[in-house]
């Protein structure tokens, strides 16, 4: 479970790394990722060398150059991933910063691809991987200067190939693929940066994945929700008012529309302020999901200080018990302001939806409402919206 609870936290802590992507943040996480790639490479070439017979399979006059430039690189990047480390929770952005990790690893990575021949190694899955995490981490404008530089590389490296000017894989005495038998250490090799490459690639689109769905659910619950109250926005209310009236055109089971009203709630902003005239609003949400089936009723805020609720299976008189246990909480609720406390009511208009009709149900409960206000304020109509018929109470 603790191993469990420790890799959620680490994905989510990448997560946030990629959706806020602060510079050092960000840099450290590339320069993560990418380390382990140059260790791996390095630590295989050196440890390889060790015996005369793997030795030989290396061009003689880049095997320890290409050794040095490799640790060199390494210690380079190290000492970016201390100051990244360091700096990890730092909002600024540096763009310097960024390049000094990026454009070494990127270039070097392809470098090391094209030595070891790009086209028939799994060098190329290593190069893509790192490609992946970097999009991921970065916008495409820090990342063209080193994705200019790699494919740059790479087309030079192409033209002086096809030209003889060099060979294929340049860093071995012959390249891996020979079409015969593998050497038993390019077998290991292949396997070990094989699986270096594909599996981070597989694992980083999974991850991706699974991010970009996250996301999008979180931005449809707010593309879906009113902020102040919580409760569904006028969009989904609409949406969830045909839904429910094509069932009830087909099953022909009471449903009903309850529009409220805050009474004179002008008044409340122009005397209490603002701030609350919105706890007012963000109460009146609190009683209407509390007075409401979780599953089943919609309760949403309709516009500025009016909310709605949709409630399936229900009858006019079941919509007025409703509202009226609503009304009758919200009166009795003491607001306190600056030690002075007042009181707000609000008018409601209801109508029940016939034959799916639901323009003219919204209709009626508007009618309704503002018959509500005539009367008096803090009362409820209520009638039974006939489709394209008149309105009876
Ligand atoms: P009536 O009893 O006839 O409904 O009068 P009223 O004052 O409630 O109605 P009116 O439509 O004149 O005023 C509604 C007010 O609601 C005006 C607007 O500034 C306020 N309002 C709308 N949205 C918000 C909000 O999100 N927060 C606050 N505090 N006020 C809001
Ligand atoms: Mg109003
Ligand atoms: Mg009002």
């Amino acid at each position: 479970m603790k191993v469990k609870r420790f890799i959620q936290g680490a994905l989510r802590q990448l997560e946030t790394r990629i959706v806020e992507r602060h510079d050092s943040g960000s840099a450290l996480v590339l320069l993560a990722s990418a380390l382990p790639v140059f260790l791996l490479l390095f630590g295989l070439q050196a440890v390889g060398c060790c015996w005369a017979q793997v030795r030989a399979l290396y061009n003689p006059h880049w095997l320890w150059p290409s050794l040095w430039l490799q640790g060199a690189l390494i210690l380079w990047l190290s000492g970016m991933a201390v100051v990244a480390w360091r700096d990890r929770r730092l909002t600024a952005q540096r763009p310097w910063f960024v390049q000094m990790a990026l454009i070494p690893s990127i270039l070097g990575l392809t470098l090391l691809s094209i030595a070891h021949g790009l086209k028939d190694t799994p060098m190329d899955q290593v190069l893509l991987a790192q490609f992946v995490f970097a999009r991921a981490l970065f916008t495409l404008r820090a990342l063209r200067w080193s994705l200019l530089l790699a494919l740059l590389t790479i087309l030079l490296s192409e033209w002086l190939m096809a030209t003889g000017r060099l060979p294929y894989a340049p860093l071995l005495a012959m390249p891996i693929y020979t079409g015969g038998d593998l050497h038993p250490w390019w077998a290991l090799w292949v396997r070990v940066v094989f699986d270096s490459g594909a599996l981070p690639v597989s694992g980083a689109l999974f991850f991706l994945a699974g991010t970009l769905h996250r996301h999008r659910l979180a931005l449809e619950a707010l593309v879906r929700t009113d902020m102040l109250t919580g409760l569904a926005n006028r969009r989904e209310f609409m949406t969830r008012l045909e839904r429910e009236a094509h069932r009830q055109a087909r099953s022909g089971r009471p449903l009903s529309v309850v529009m409220f009203d805050v009474d004179h709630f002008k008044r409340v902003n122009d005397t209490w302020g603002h701030p609350a005239g919105d706890e007012v609003l963000a109460r009146v949400g609190e009683i209407l999901r509390s007075h409401t089936r979780e599953q089943v009723d919609t309760a949403a805020r309709y516009g500025g200080e009016e909310f709605v609720l949709l409630l399936p299976e229900t009858d006019l008189s079941g919509a007025q018990h409703v509202a009226e246990k609503i009304s009758a909480r919200l009166r009795e609720h003491a607001f306190i302001v600056n030690g002075q406390t007042f009181q707000v009511t609000q008018s409601v208009g209801i109508a029940q939806v016939v034959e799916g009709d639901t323009g003219w149900a919204l209709k009626v409960a508007d009618r309704n409402l503002y018959q509500a206000k005539r009367d008096g304020r803090d009362r409820i109509v209520a009638s039974v919206a006939f489709a394209n018929a008149g309105v009876h109470a």
